[in-house]
C-alpha cells in the first residue's frame, strides 16, 4: 500500500469502527482506481458484525441496524473516503478548498439534484453528500430526485427531497438514511472521524476540532 492508501484505510477503518462499535470486525482492501477519478484512493471494506442493539434503541437507529442499512452505510463510507482522499496533502492534512466551490461542483456534477440554495452544509458534509449522490447514481436511483434542503439538524445530516419516485423511492430513502447514519461519525468542521458533542450547539466533531471549539472565548 502507498502512504495515501494507508491513510485512507486508517480513516475508513476508524469511521466504521465508530459506526458499528468495537464488536465489529473490519477488513479493508485496496481497489483499482476508477479512470474518471484518478486522483482518488479506492478501498473496499468488509464488515462482520452482529446486529444487536439494546432493546431501548429508538426506531430510527434500529432501522439502520439492518444488514441492508449497514451495507449502504459501508458503501457510502468507502466513497466518502475516496472523495476525501483527492484532497490529501503531504505529509498530512488536507488541501484547503471553499464551500462555494464545492457546492458549485456538486450542482454541476448532478444537474437538477440540488436547486440553488438547497445545499446548506460545510465542505466535509458536502463531500459526504457527493459520496451519497454517487451512491444513488450507482444504484440507478438518481432519476427524478430533487433535493429540497440538505442541512445539519441535531448534529445529523438531513437530506430532504421533494417527493420520491414510486419505483425507486424506498431505495432512495434507505440510501439517504444511511448517509445520515454515517454523518454521525464525520466531523462537521474537518471531515475526520468524529463523535457527537454536547454543548450550546450540538455538533459532530473530531477531538482536535472539539478542543479548538473549547478554547474559543
Ligand atoms: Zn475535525
Amino acid at each position: 500500500m502507498t502512504s495515501r492508501e494507508r491513510r485512507a484505510a486508517r480513516e475508513l477503518h476508524e469511521y466504521l469502527a465508530r459506526l458499528f462499535g468495537p464488536e465489529a470486525t473490519i477488513a479493508i482492501d485496496p481497489m483499482p482506481v476508477r479512470p474518471q477519478h484518478a486522483d482518488r484512493v479506492e478501498l473496499e471494506a468488509t464488515v462482520k458484525r452482529t446486529p444487536a442493539l439494546p432493546a431501548d434503541t429508538d426506531a430510527r437507529t434500529r432501522r439502520r441496524d439492518t444488514p441492508e442499512g449497514a451495507a449502504l452505510a459501508v458503501e457510502i463510507a468507502e466513497r466518502y473516503v475516496a472523495v476525501r482522499s483527492a484532497r490529501y496533502a503531504l505529509p498530512s492534512g488536507l488541501v484547503p478548498t471553499m464551500c462555494d466551490r464545492v457546492s458549485e461542483d456538486l450542482e454541476r456534477s448532478f444537474p437538477g439534484l440540488f436547486p440553488a440554495g438547497a445545499l446548506q452544509v460545510d465542505v466535509p458534509w458536502l463531500e459526504l453528500v457527493r459520496a451519497t449522490a454517487e451512491t444513488l447514481a450507482g444504484h440507478d436511483a438518481l432519476a427524478g430526485v430533487v433535493s429540497a434542503q440538505v442541512k445539519s439538524k441535531f448534529a445529523e445530516l438531513r437530506w430532504y427531497v421533494d417527493g420520491l419516485p414510486e419505483e425507486t423511492g424506498d431505495e432512495i430513502a434507505a440510501i439517504l438514511d444511511a448517509a445520515s447514519f454515517l454523518s454521525s461519525v464525520v466531523c462537521e468542521a474537518c471531515g475526520a472521524p468524529g463523535a457527537y458533542r454536547k454543548g450550546g450547539w450540538v455538533r459532530i466533531l473530531c477531538d482536535d476540532c472539539n478542543s479548538n471549539r473549547r478554547k474559543k472565548p
